[in-house]
């Protein structure tokens, strides 16, 4: 049996919040507790006790709910952040490759992933489920905001080298217009075609639909071009182009471009 349960709480307009909850314990992680009226009812709806925060990042659709709800919920001691992010209420900076618990039987490995923002970080857990933050999403990527392709990069090798089967839980459902310019970049990909196709059914959570969390590493391998710098489709939509980084760019900017025509 699992160690852990998780539990996706929409919120705002299209974010994702999680609440990872210890079976044996029922102490629970918040991921990103945005919105603190909908995470608390998640918790007692599931009679799971919140005594961490995991922040993926400093931007406020993420971690601005930090402060409020470290003041209303009493049993929260820990508030993570990545190093060098400056996140509201952190008491627990943590880098690559910490690992700490949940309750007595759900490990957290953190991955730093630096670019969206400077400290990003993403949440491996129970070895079943990544916490992607605006690093990766369902067919997609966040913005570079703070740094470089080579960041990006970097950040996807390490998400990507997750074993295929894991979870992918990602912080905003974008995954319809995401599937829509993986079409556009690779348009030979019938995988991708059905994928959107699949994200279109699904809907919003947010607006009464199933939504399409989560995805597996396997998955995104197949339908992310952000996660597909080396297949030969996303080479040929980026011209000829031999560094890997300048095929991340050019996919970030190739995406950037649709976006303004679409
Ligand atoms: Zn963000």
């Amino acid at each position: 049996m699992a160690n852990c349960t998780v539990i996706p709480v929409p919120a705002l307009s299209d974010n994702y919040m999680y609440l990872i909850v210890d079976n044996e314990t029922k102490q629970a992680a918040a991921v990103d507790p945005v919105d603190i009226d909908a995470i608390q009812k998640a918790a007692v709806d599931n009679g799971a006790t919140i005594n961490t925060i995991l922040t993926t990042h400093n931007h406020w659709d993420h971690s601005g709910g930090n402060l409020k709800l470290v003041k209303a919920v009493s049993s929260i001691d820990r508030v993570y952040g990545g190093i060098g992010d400056d996140v509201p209420g952190c008491t627990h900076e943590v880098g690559d490759g910490d690992t700490f618990k949940i309750g007595t039987n759900t490990t957290v490995k953190v991955l730093f992933t630096p670019c969206h923002t400077q400290g990003h970080v993403c949440y491996h857990v129970d070895d079943a489920h990544v916490f992607t933050g605006d690093t990766m999403f369902v067919s997609g990527a966040g913005n570079f905001n703070t740094g470089t392709p080579a960041q990006m990069t970097e950040a996807f090798d390490k998400i990507l080298g997750l074993p295929e089967s894991t979870n992918v839980w990602v912080g905003h459902e974008y995954t319809a217009k995401n599937c829509a310019f993986a079409c556009f970049c690779e348009p030979n990909n019938e995988e991708i075609k059905m994928r959107l196709e699949w994200a279109k059914g699904q809907g919003s959570i947010h607006s009464g639909g199933k939504g399409t969390i989560p995805s597996t590493i396997a998955m995104e391998k197949a339908c992310n071009p952000f996660a597909r710098i080396d297949h030969l489709s996303v080479m040929d939509f980026c011209g000829p182009c031999d560094d890997r980084s300048d095929r991340m760019r050019l996919v970030r900017k190739g995406k950037d471009d649709w976006g303004k025509m679409a």
